[in-house]
């Protein structure tokens, strides 16, 4: 049987070292990976900028989803060289081709004045709170982390506002607009799951506000008490970095269409109809936009709205759900958004149908030839205004 030592020197004599400074050079090559398998507690007091951090007992079990390509150059290092060289052999035997461990670790490279940082992390309480996101691997604590430096501006604090709120906000995602001028009034409590009879005559931004931080205190929620208009939507929509819509009217949609494109934010759309839903994602110059989908939109007697035709409670439950789905996937860059589909719920039937929706070359907002767009206030007819007016 071999002693500590043994073994180690055997590790060693099968493994490649590099000393520090040809670390540094190794981590600055294109598509290397710095591996810190240390502990938590030693990662989160410092390591090296951008190290990917799996402590040692969970290598084997987690390298494979986080560095999928085996012939990702690799630098591991620990405090001092020799978990690094017993996590370099184990890599090796993983099928990694190009991996080094670093001879005195973390604490040669800091005593000698190398590029450090304290990476940030969650808290105790955070660990906790998202544990259930941070043991799936797609999210993960660094997932955990995007979303609470993510800002979700949601349009309408009402049936599909309500339940995206609610998830958004226990997923902690860390700063939540909601824009909405009503009050809480007694037939919203049907299906917009916000408000409550204490808050009846209430604003409903006031309302949701205090619904949601009782939730997740982590979450700062901005509230904006007013009515989205030409006059001020740049500048409420300005820094968020995904919009969910959950207007109940065509101006408000083609309003939002032509600032998200001007701002290039992303748009989650959301509309119900009795027992229908439908659900789709306006990704700026990467899918097609409102326009492309709805260049026009149809004579109000056609399109009647929530308060005229009625609509089961549950159904701005499902929509509004899987806007907070598809914001999160946005968010964390996972998964295929529904940019370029228009998902169909049909409540009776219980099915879920999506369609294939391109972008239209002639579209007057997004398309090519589109002249630059001036946001301006929009009539029934819902037209994009031209930066210049046509001479008449
Ligand atoms: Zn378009």
């Amino acid at each position: 049987m071999a002693s500590f030592r043994e073994l180690l020197t055997e590790t060693k004599s099968r493994i490649r070292e590099i000393d520090t400074a040809e670390a540094e050079t190794a981590v600055a090559a294109p598509g290397a990976v710095v591996l810190d398998v240390r502990e938590p507690d030693e990662y989160e007091q410092g390591a090296l900028p951008g190290a990917l951090h799996i402590p040692r007992g969970h290598l084997e079990s987690q390298i494979e989803n986080k560095v999928l390509a085996k012939d990702t150059p690799l630098v591991v290092y620990c405090a001092g060289g020799t978990r690094s060289a017993f996590a370099a052999e184990t890599l090796g035997q993983l099928g990694y081709s190009d991996v080094v461990s670093v001879v005195g670790g973390f604490n040669k490279w800091k005593n000698e004045g190398r590029a450090w940082s304290a990476p940030r992390t969650l808290s105790p309480e955070q660990r906790n709170r998202y544990s259930r996101h941070i043991l799936v691997n797609e999210v993960g604590e660094e997932g955990q982390l995007k979303l609470l430096d993510a800002k979700v501006l949601l349009l309408g604090a009402g049936g599909l506002g309500s339940p995206a709120a609610l998830y958004l906000a226990a997923a902690g995602v860390g700063t939540i607009g909601i824009i909405d001028m009503d009050v809480v009034d007694e037939s919203n409590l049907q299906r917009q799951i916000l408000h409550n009879l204490d808050r009846i005559g209430d604003r409903k931004v006031d309302s949701a506000k205090k619904t949601l931080t009782l939730l997740n205190s982590d979450v700062n929620v901005v509230t904006y008490d007013t009515r989205m208009g030409a006059d001020n939507i740049l500048d409420i929509i300005d820094g968020y970095d995904v919009i969910v819509d959950g207007a109940d009217n065509f101006p408000s949609r083609y309003l939002l269409n032509d600032a998200s494109l001007l701002k290039r934010i992303p748009v989650v759309h959301g509309s119900i109809f009795r027992f229908e839903g439908q659900a789709t994602v306006f990704h700026p110059f990467v899918g097609p936009c409102y326009r492309c989908m709805i260049p026009e939109p149809p004579p109000a007697e056609l399109a009647p709205s929530c308060a005229e035709a009625g609509v089961l409670g549950v159904l701005p439950g499902i929509i509004g759900s899987i806007q907070a789905m598809e914001a999160i996937k946005l968010i964390l860059g996972i998964g295929d958004t529904l940019a370029g589909r228009l998902l169909a719920y049909d409540a009776l039937e219980e099915s879920f149908r999506t369609f294939k929706v391109n972008r239209d070359p002639e579209c007057p907002a997004c398309g090519p030839d589109a002249g630059e767009i001036t946001i301006a206030e929009y009539d029934e007819y819902c037209m994009p205004h031209p930066k210049v007016a046509p001479a008449t």
